[in-house]
């Protein structure tokens, strides 16, 4: 058995997040007819945060949400943990699609982050956050004057940012597969997902907002001057509807072009020993990110493990959502990957292996809009950088239900919509001609072929 292969053999297919004797119990269904200012539906960071906002904006405003499953238990409780200051999936994202706009994008990403670290005081959520900022690696010889090049862009745009040779990128987490690093020091904190989420659950519980699990939202009415909202177990009626689903079918059937649902896989390991702690080093504890297309994200927790994930982006035929998807091949994958960037740490064992799904656009950030007449808003396609965004997205969300004409509402991100993905088998034939692609470029220091640079040209894309 490969050293892979071993350290993965007791792991459980389970998100370790969620195997938590914090976790809450689930709160009953709804059970007959309700109504309210304010219906959210979906219970990840989106739909909490929206509710969270709409009660600090307004605490008379009645808000109910529904939420499918247990709130927290999709992407939302399953993710690395990187709350990051970027709304736009990332600097150069941004500087691409939105370069007037990027100095007031990074202030409210920035203002967003610092509310999120607030509200997590205020509350005394224990969701362990830490702002380390994060370390971005190249360990390719193309990535080195890549992150220069980003280094240099992110100074003069004001971030504190340093600029690591492989001797100081080293010297903060021990691996030889390290050849320069940036160190962005203040746009990410990181924590603990599932603790966030069950943390503004219970904020919002304290504030009166009435939450239903195990409510499935199945029908959207437009009905005498407001929403009827179906579900199987009654209505609600709302004055206003905020449509939180990710990656879910939306209640929107105009929607269901614009995101596709992709699989990103996870591994937990044991905690490290003392003596395996210091052969890593780490001390600063950032999270970190290889600056590869297909690129891996890791870090550690409040226990010195290590959550090691990405790499792959797997999109199933026709947006197929199944729990028997979140197990795979990718996790071998993964822990061969985590024993090539830390062999120091052969022996180790994982303990947790899940996936969760990210709802990916084909501009990489989330999108917003209104339907029936602007009494329902929806904001999604956060690809694989929601945690904090989300909270952005919701006060976006917000605006345009109030009819509200702010800052954010006067973006060009939040006025235009990116393009849709096409649809099927031409979807899935051009989602895999991109993953192929982006992996051959990855290969072939960064060149990217006719194909991506296609993409590039129409501003398309697929990411995680
Ligand atoms: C493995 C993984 C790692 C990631 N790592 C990071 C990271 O480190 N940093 C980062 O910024 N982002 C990361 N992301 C992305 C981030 O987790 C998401 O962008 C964010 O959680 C999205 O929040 P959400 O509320 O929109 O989605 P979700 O958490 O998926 O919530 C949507 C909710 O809606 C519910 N729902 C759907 N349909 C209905 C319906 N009809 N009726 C009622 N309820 C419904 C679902 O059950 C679900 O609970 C990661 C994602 C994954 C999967």
């Amino acid at each position: 058995m490969s050293p892979a292969a071993r350290s993965l053999a007791d792991a459980a297919p389970a998100v370790y997040w969620l195997d938590d004797p914090f976790r809450p119990e689930a709160l009953p269904a709804l059970s007959g007819p309700v109504s309210a200012d304010l219906l959210v539906v979906g219970g990840g960071f989106a739909g909490l945060w929206a509710a969270l906002r709409a009660t600090e904006r307004d605490p008379s405003v009645d808000v109910v949400i529904v939420e499918v499953g247990h709130c927290g238990d999709q992407a939302s409780g399953r993710n690395g943990g990187f709350a990051s200051a970027s709304l736009t999936h990332g600097f150069g994202n941004g500087m691409q699609r939105w370069p007037g706009d990027m100095a007031l994008l990074d202030e409210l990403g920035a203002a967003n982050l610092r509310g999120i670290g607030d509200t997590v005081r205020r509350h005394g959520i224990d969701c362990a956050w830490e702002e380390t900022g994060e370390l971005h690696v190249a360990t390719a010889a193309h990535q080195v004057s890549e992150l220069a090049q980003l280094s240099v862009s992110l100074t003069q745009s004001g971030h504190d940012v340093r600029l690591l040779d492989e001797t100081e990128v080293r010297g903060e987490v021990g691996s030889a597969t390290y050849l320069s690093g940036v160190w962005d020091r203040t746009g990410t904190a990181m924590l603990e997902p599932a603790r966030l989420a069950w943390g503004l659950r219970q904020a919002l519980l304290d504030a009166g907002v009435r939450i239903y699990e195990g409510t499935e939202a199945t029908e959207l009415q437009h009905h005498d001057g407001a929403m009827n909202v179906r579900t199987p177990h009654g209505t609600v009626r709302a004055q206003r509807v905020l449509l939180a689903t990710n990656a879910f079918p939306s209640l929107l059937r105009r929607l269901r072009l614009m995101t596709v649902p992709v699989y990103d896989y996870v591994l937990m390991t044991e905690p490290l020993s003392p003596a395996q702690k210091e052969s890593v080093g780490w001390a600063n504890r950032q999270g970190v990110g290889d600056a590869s297309n297909m690129f891996h994200y890791y870090r550690l927790t409040r226990d010195h493990r290590i959550l090691w994930g990405g790499y792959d982006a797997v999109y199933h035929y026709g947006s197929r959502i199944r729990a028997g998807l979140e197990q795979g091949p990718t996790h071998a994958r993964l822990a061969d990957h985590f024993f090539t960037t830390f062999p120091q740490l052969e022996g180790l064992r994982f303990t947790h292996r899940w996936a969760g799904i990210i709802d990916t656009s084909t501009r990489f950030t989330a999108f917003f809009g209104t339907a029936y007449d602007g009494r329902v808003a929806y904001a999604q396609g956060y690809t694989g950088l929601g945690v904090a965004a989300t909270r952005f997205g919701a006060d976006v969300a917000l605006d345009l239900l109030w009819g509200l004409e702010t800052e954010r509402t006067a973006l060009d991100m939040v006025r235009r919509k990116p393009l849709p993905f096409p649809p099927e088998p031409l979807r899935y034939a051009g989602i895999q001609l991109t993953r192929h692609s982006l992996g051959r470029a990855d290969a072939n220091g960064g060149r990217r072929n006719l194909w991506l640079r296609a993409l590039d040209v129409a501003g398309l894309g697929f990411d995680s």
